[in-house]
């Protein structure tokens, strides 16, 4: 055992989750060992499914599947857990819970799920799967490593698919389940899973694990949470779309939030929440290249004002309402809102005047929001002329103290040779968004990133 684990206090405590592409296969487990080991402050690890296997769960979970496609899903997610076994020989604790796991997921995948909460139970094996394997790799490097199931302490509400933590009860619960064994040991447990008050299996929704990294740092009170992955960091943009787009190396949770929020696939969004509210920082790395540093999101504000990052989020929808009727009288943004929020649908962005309010709403495939249907449109038309324009990519600058000087007049400069169909700016001071049409944004983006983001690095 590493005699240094027990010297550190609480407070020191660091939980390092691993994505789904370090944890892909043993050589990536092992680099991601390596990382855990050269640091004595990870106490906790959470993991994600190895690459691939999610996407077999969420397939298999499907109702309409026949059954060759059954199998084939079934045997895609076996071969990810032998390629890895082996080059494993697991300890006869980690044997048995990993066989007994193995029969459970191949029952329930043949059978198929039958109701919502089957296929959380369902979606849930490959973390558990990958915790397993981990955690042999770990004491293969000579780790006092233990596995830990996570629905013991990450307890939710019963939205399967999507279920909300329940930070009170995860606290209580990690106190006396998880706490006591952090002194003397790595803890290896699952991101992604949880489970309701009846200890029904859960999820938090795909790519999940970022959040539950975050909540198992907030209810052992650690100092930071370390999310290694296949990128170094965060980036001014998607590197895909530029080449010259460079890893932020630092963000304040303010920036960060804005920019998981508005696009940047990194983090999942609601992983700032716990740091935030428990001052947490946050780190994000790749287990490929650790050498290369990350990204660090912390309290403090960024070093400068101005824009720090251009993300972009396609497929959004635009609705406009007009209502002549409406001048000078009072109540119009109330009537409208009282309608949407009827429909269960959550405005991204609104603009206004007296008489008509444009909103956009997202309608990316992963968005949890219901679609925007004709029931709703109806009711709104009763008093209002109702558009829909489809197909346009919400773009946002972020950074911090976004004010309209020299930068922004540069940026005005940029968009004059696009179409913007609508500009939000002033309710926060870290972004600055608009919409433009889906076929022109990845060019939006590129001319931003090359005018105002490389220039500002040169500078
Ligand atoms: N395995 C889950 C997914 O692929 C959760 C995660 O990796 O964060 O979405
Ligand atoms: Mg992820």
């Amino acid at each position: 055992m590493n005699t240094q684990l027990a010297a550190n206090t609480k407070s020191d405590y660091v939980v390092a989750k691993f994505g789904g592409t370090s944890v892909a296969n043993f050589d990536a487990m092992s680099r991601c060992a390596e990382i855990v080991c050269a640091d004595n402050q990870v106490r906790i690890v959470a993991v994600s499914a190895s690459a691939g296997v999610t996407n077999h769960l969420v397939a298999l979970c499907k109702r309409d599947l026949s059954a060759a496609e059954r199998d084939e899903h079934i045997t895609g997610v076996v071969a990810i857990q032998e390629a890895i076994l082996a080059e494993l020989s697991l300890d006869a604790d980690l044997a048995h819970g990993f066989n007994e796991t193995l029969k459970a997921f191949q029952n329930l995948a043949s059978e198929g799920a039958k109701s919502v909460a089957e296929q959380d139970e369902l979606l849930s094996f490959g973390e558990r799967f990958s915790s397993y394997l981990f955690t042999q790799v770990l004491r293969g490097q000579g780790l006092d490593a233990v596995r830990f199931d996570v629905r013991k302490v990450l307890k939710t509400d019963s939205q399967f698919a999507k279920a909300t933590p329940n930070v009170a009860a995860t606290a209580a619960a990690a106190k006396e389940h998880l706490v006591p064994l952090l002194d003397d040991q790595v803890v290896v447990t699952q991101g992604f899973i949880g489970s309701n008050e009846h200890n029904q299996t859960t999820t938090l929704g795909r790519g999940g694990s970022d959040y539950s990294a975050a909540l198992l740092a907030e209810a052992i009170n650690a100092k930071s949470v370390h999310i290694w992955t296949d990128v170094v960091g965060i980036f001014s943009t998607d590197p895909r779309l530029c080449a010259k787009a460079s890893p932020i190396a630092r963000l304040s949770f303010d920036e960060a939030a804005e920019m998981a929020t508005f696009g940047a696939k990194v983090l999942h969004p609601a992983t700032i929440l716990p740091a935030s509210r428990s001052h947490i920082s946050v780190f994000v790395g790749s287990s490929r290249e650790p050498q290369l540093g990350g990204t660090w999101i912390e309290k403090e504000k960024s070093q400068q004002p101005g824009i720090r990052a251009v993300t972009q989020r396609k497929n959004q929808i635009l609705l406009t309402v007009k209502s002549p009727e409406m001048l000078l009288a009072s109540g119009f943004l109330a009537r409208v809102f009282t309608i949407l929020s009827e429909f269960n649908i959550s405005v991204d962005l609104v603009t206004t005047s007296e008489i008509s309010v444009a909103i956009t709403l997202d309608n990316a495939p992963n968005a949890s929001r219901p679609e925007l249907d004709q029931a709703c449109l109806d009711k709104l038309s009763e008093f209002c002329h109702v558009s829909v324009e489809n197909n346009l990519t919400l773009v946002a600058l972020i950074g911090s103290e976004i004010q309209l000087r020299q930068q922004e007049m540069n940026l005005m400069q940029v968009l004059s040779d696009f179409n913007i169909r609508l500009i939000c700016h002033g309710a926060s001071k870290h972004n600055l968004c608009f919409l433009v049409e889906q076929s022109e944004s990845d060019y939006v983006v590129q001319a931003i990133h090359s005018r105002l983001l490389e220039s500002q690095v040169a500078a």
